[in-house]
């Protein structure tokens, strides 16, 4: 894997460290110049942007920005400017090419991803990189079986045509027998979808189409939106199913791009946009605020800054997204750059016993049950998170196997080993509640980890 920037690719970590330092102060005053809620937000800090001379002076200043402060910037447009981009932007809205929004799991979607032409183009190089290392290019097809509409994924689908690829974005709303039929009919040399909906899809297609998921033919899946393909268990049965190599890509705010490379055990994302965001450098603690230094293994809430955008640019942008960078080379491809694996997002986070736990971490260690468990889990909340009254409640989905086996055996002896592992990994020990194999319902965009007993 190289960084999506040639010029950047020949760079030494030095050299990358003073671009992104040279491009920072040149997008603060950019963004200062042509915006007065940036204008407003560095004096609430209480900060000029002349007080920012370094890459260190600008991570020990305040945060800028969060999803509260976003949708108060989009409601503070709305109600001045008439459109809902927010007040942080600093073009004229007739320069948006683009706009997508994130999915509204937490509340009112945000148009994130708003980018001017100039911002679109530079998704080029790294999409096209993203796809290429999987020998995807020009002249193939891919399944995109993404939420169609408004969301964030959409503005890959300019990038991906300008690579010669032809996406074929079918709608998951039509549910799994329509996505299936879009991929007999057209035949795609990859698909791109989130992890749960790959795995649904294994049991779908012999139903549907009437052969196994590697009679598909995929040379490559591509996944995101979910922490799946970090967990060994899940990468394996998805690439023993289809017969293909499964990627596993983030990319937030479409400015940075962290995509895992050809390997069979997983690496992380190796993140190759230094020169369009300092992520993952910038990592703060979730509950100070304050930054963590970066070594490798560090693990904090990554705070994104854009250093090239012109039209919706963000600022130490603290995104609710904890997650641990590994700056050792590779040890499969030799990637210099920082990796990134997922470890959950800071208002998942639930505190048990002072324990910090994240649902992502507990779905990890249960996927390790893959001879008995699905995988799919709940976290039942009896109150409004983060506090959890011990013991946590986890509903966990037994398999066919395992549930005929329960009259005989029970569940007795699995419960113990499921808690031991959770103690040993987490330092919980839940109550768990065993769920017939389908009795957790699945979605098709983003699966909810949380199961709800309370009222708002
Ligand atoms: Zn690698």
């Amino acid at each position: 894997m190289r960084y999506a920037n040639q010029a950047v690719d020949r760079m030494s970590a030095d050299e990358i460290r003073e671009m992104q330092q040279r491009l920072l102060l040149r997008q603060i005053r950019y963004c200062y110049d042509n915006s007065d809620f940036y204008r407003q937000r560095f004096a609430e800090v209480g900060v000029e942007p002349g007080d920012i001379r370094s890459l260190d002076d600008f991570y020990r200043m305040p945060i800028l920005m969060d999803k509260e402060q976003e949708r108060l910037s989009q409601a503070r447009s709305l109600r001045e400017e008439g459109h809902a981009f927010g007040a942080h932007l600093c073009s004229s809205p007739e320069d948006i090419a683009i706009t997508a929004t994130t999915s509204g799991t937490t509340g009112l979607p945000t148009f994130s991803y708003t980018l001017g032409s100039d911002d679109l183009t530079r998704l080029h190089a790294p999409a096209a990189l993203m796809v290429g290392q999987a020998g995807i290019g020009r002249g193939d097809r891919v399944l995109f079986a993404h939420a169609l509409g408004v969301y964030a994924t959409s503005t890959l689908l300019p990038p991906l045509r300008a690579a010669g690829v032809l996406p074929i974005d079918v709608d998951v709303r039509g549910g799994a027998e329509s996505i299936l039929r879009f991929a007999a009919m057209t035949r795609p040399a990859a698909a791109m979808m989130t992890p749960s909906l790959a795995l649904h899809l294994i049991d779908r297609i012999p139903e549907v189409l009437g052969h196994a998921p590697r009679d598909l033919g995929l040379r490559a899946l591509f996944v995101v939106g979910e922490v799946g393909a970090g967990i060994p268990e899940v990468k394996h049965r998805i690439e023993e199913a289809y017969g293909c190599r499964l990627y596993d890509w983030i990319g937030p705010f479409a400015q940075a791009l962290g995509v895992s490379c050809d390997s069979d055990e997983y690496h992380g994302m190796h993140v190759v946009t230094p020169d369009t965001d300092l992520y993952p450098m910038d990592l703060i603690d979730p509950e100070t605020r304050e930054h963590v230094p970066v070594v490798d293994g560090a693990i904090g809430e990554a705070v994104y800054t854009s250093l090239q955008r012109k039209t919706l640019p963000i600022l130490r942008y603290a995104s609710g997204d904890v997650v641990r960078v590994n700056t050792a080379p590779c040890g499969a491809c030799g990637f210099t750059g920082p990796r990134v694996t997922v470890v959950g997002r800071s208002d998942d986070m639930l505190i048990v016993k002072g324990v910090n736990v994240y649902p992502a971490a507990i779905k990890r260690v249960v996927s390790a049950f893959d001879l008995e468990l699905t995988g799919e889990l709940r976290v039942v909340l009896d109150r409004p998170p983060p506090l959890v009254e011990p013991p946590l409640t986890l509903r966990l989905e037994v398999n066919a196997e395992a549930w005929e086996r329960r009259g005989t055996e029970g569940l007795s002896g699995l419960e113990r080993r499921v808690q031991r592992a959770l103690h040993e990994e987490l330092r919980i020990t839940p109550r768990i509640e065993w769920v017939q194999q389908g009795g957790l319902p699945r979605a098709l965009a983003k699966t909810a980890l949380f199961e709800k007993r309370y009222t708002d």
